[in-house]
């Protein structure tokens, strides 16, 4: 067994998921009277108790709006949003927390970049590129901003594993190229890119970088200071934090020389019938009333996966996708799609003559929660030909036991269809 291998085995065996899932409540619920398997992660994850109770306590003991107020509760309510910023710049190893911009997800977050910066940095005859595995998030806020600017969207493609085609990519980096973006981890297929490779290409050629990050924080260190890139994306509720609540993390210097992306409270310095002036970032990029307790949880949720260690969690899911990996091989006539090397815990999967929405409804009934359908990916399925895939996405808190139920529940399908 070579060092690595020892390394990643000793930090998997070193998580102890039953505890882990005893302080997620919903997980010990049933459905249909069966025990819940929840495989659906990708799309939202379940909550932690101290999540929940953040959020609760938030609105039981101190709620008010933030920086606003010179009574008590304003204080404790702007205190404990402004301590939430500053846990997830931490978590993220952004520079400081003034770089970290509450949002209301990673749609939100790309969408903030392509209004601002994006107008910004992008004119008639330039161009915006992404990969071809991008999640709609990342697709549609570059298509917006093309169309008004006249610009093109270039697509870096990839191979039938599913991973991006080097070559290809680079040879798309060039002097027309003025924004990067891409997708940390595939949210269809779990690929997981080459981050700071990618950010090092376009950068060497003056290029900015946006990283959707929606299915990476999950799921492994993030470490923006290596990564390099200008800007990266954050959804709260796929990071077993609440809903309605993300975080954008921008360089400093973009924050501070981009135009606002909403006007209202909270982001001016003055206003006039004239004029007005903008507050400086975070504050001009966070217009009207926030999600208070949201960002508390979310802070919350960071507090929770800084107490497991994720260099841990990411060996424990590396073990459970390929004991996942492994079983759903080994079941005849189910194809995996997205097989990458290197690759998070996302079993996206066909099989012969069933309809993904068939998989999605039998396996429901078993009390297996899987996704059926595009997945938010709809070039992802033209590419390999299908309309919808079922897709199992794992967690922290899954287990073989999980998978095992998943076979098994697939065995079920097969003897409704045959
Ligand atoms: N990007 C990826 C890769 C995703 O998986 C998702 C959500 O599924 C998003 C972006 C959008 O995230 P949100 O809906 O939280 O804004």
């Amino acid at each position: 067994m070579t060092t690595a291998a020892t390394s990643v085995d000793s930090e998997s065996s070193a998580f102890d998921v039953e505890s882990v899932r005893r302080q997620f409540p919903a997980l010990s619920r049933e459905v249909y009277g069966k025990p819940l398997v929840y495989l659906d992660s990708a799309a939202s994850a379940q909550k932690p108790e101290v999540v929940i109770e953040a959020e609760l306590s938030c609105y039981r003991e101190y709620y008010a709006n933030v920086h606003r107020g010179v009574h008590r509760f304003a204080q404790l309510s702007t205190d404990a949003y402004e301590a939430a910023r500053q846990k997830v710049s931490t978590f993220i190893g952004a520079g400081c927390p003034r770089e970290v911009v509450f949002v209301r997800g990673t749609t939100e977050g790309i969408n903030l970049v392509a209004s601002t910066f994006g107008r910004q940095r992008v004119g008639a005859g330039d161009e915006v590129l992404i990969t071809a595995m991008e999640h709609h998030s990342n697709i549609v806020p570059w298509q917006l901003l093309c169309e008004q600017q006249g610009a093109k969207l270039v697509v870096a493609p990839m191979s039938q594993s599913g991973e991006l085609i080097w070559d290809e990519f680079e040879k798309r980096l060039t002097k027309k190229t003025k924004l990067l973006s891409f997708v940390h981890v595939s949210n269809a297929l779990g690929t997981i890119n080459p981050a700071a490779e990618m950010t090092a290409a376009a950068q060497e050629q003056g290029i900015p970088v946006v990283i959707d990050g929606a299915q990476a924080a999950p799921h492994m260190p993030i470490d923006i200071a290596s990564i390099g890139c200008d800007f990266y994306t954050l959804s709260g509720h796929k990071m077993f934090g609440p809903s309605g609540i993300g975080a954008l993390y921008g360089k400093l210097e973009h924050l501070n020389t981009m135009p606002p992306y909403q006007g209202g409270g909270e982001m001016i310095r003055t206003v006039t019938f004239e004029k007005s002036e903008w507050a400086e970032p975070p504050a001009k990029f966070e217009a009207g009333t926030p999600n208070i307790a949201g960002a508390i949880g979310m802070g919350a949720a960071v507090d929770f996966l800084k107490s497991l260690d994720m260099a841990q969690v990411a060996a424990y899911e590396a073990e459970l996708l390929e004991y996942g990996t492994q079983t759903l091989e080994a079941i005849p006539g189910l194809t995996l799609i997205g097989t990458a090397q290197n690759k998070a815990g996302v079993l996206s999967f066909l099989i012969d003559g069933v309809h993904a929405h068939d998989i999605g409804t039998i396996l429901d009934r078993e009390g297996i929660a899987v996704r059926a359908g595009h997945h938010c990916a709809q070039p992802v399925m033209d590419f390999y030909g299908v309309a919808a895939t079922a897709r199992a996405s794992l967690a922290l808190y899954n287990t073989k036991d999980d998978i095992d139920r998943l076979a098994a529940g697939i065995g079920k399908i097969r003897e409704v269809f045959g």
